[in-house]
């Protein structure tokens, strides 16, 4: 992550709303094929699950979702949200009880995670576990539902309600690297 200036140092908005001095950029590791390809191959060895789809929620997760399929040999959906709810689009379908590995790049409270969790089960699937590059939770937000967490990263960036950021109360002012051009 530091190699490709993934992983940035500052005062940020994360993507939960949550203020943190660290952000992930996973786009910037996921650009070089290669290494993308590298980072699914390694995680993979830790999923012990049995997997016959991948979903991730659009945009973060679209490539990671891609390449962990490639190294699973398994075919590759992403969610989309539409009046603000997750779902599938494009035609993508999940069957009835496939099984089904949820990724994500950066799982920090696990909203969109869960969202896509919910999204499977809707569709009759049944989520096996989620995948991500770096796992800044601090705990598994997904035991409570009997899942599993497989990280490549864990992270103990500290991350706080904009209220609670000591940042903030030094009165910087939070950026959101993921919604600006040029980060
Ligand atoms: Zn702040």
């Amino acid at each position: 992550l530091r190699d490709s200036q993934a992983l940035l140092e500052g005062h940020f908005e994360l993507s939960s709303g949550l203020h943190s001095e660290r952000y992930f950029q996973c786009a910037l590791v996921l650009m070089d094929p290669r290494r993308a390809e590298g980072l699914a191959r390694a995680l993979v060895e830790h999923v012990s699950a049995e997997v016959d789809v991948v979903v991730g929620p659009a945009l973060g997760a679209v490539i990671w979702a891609h390449e962990l399929a490639r190294a699973l040999g398994t075919r590759a959906l992403f969610t989309e949200r539409k009046d603000g709810a997750m779902s599938l689009r494009r035609g993508f379908s999940i069957a009835a009880g496939e099984k089904a590995l949820v990724v994500e790049d950066v799982v920090t409270t696990g909203g969109s995670a869960g969202e896509v969790i919910d999204v499977v089960q809707a569709s009759g699937g049944r989520p096996v576990g989620v995948a991500t590059i770096v796992d800044r939770s601090g705990s598994n937000p997904f035991a409570a539902r009997g899942l599993e967490l497989w990280a490549l990263a864990t992270a103990e960036a500290k991350a706080w309600l904009p209220k609670d950021c000591p940042l903030c109360a030094r009165g910087d002012k939070a950026v959101k690297p993921g919604s600006r051009t040029g980060t």
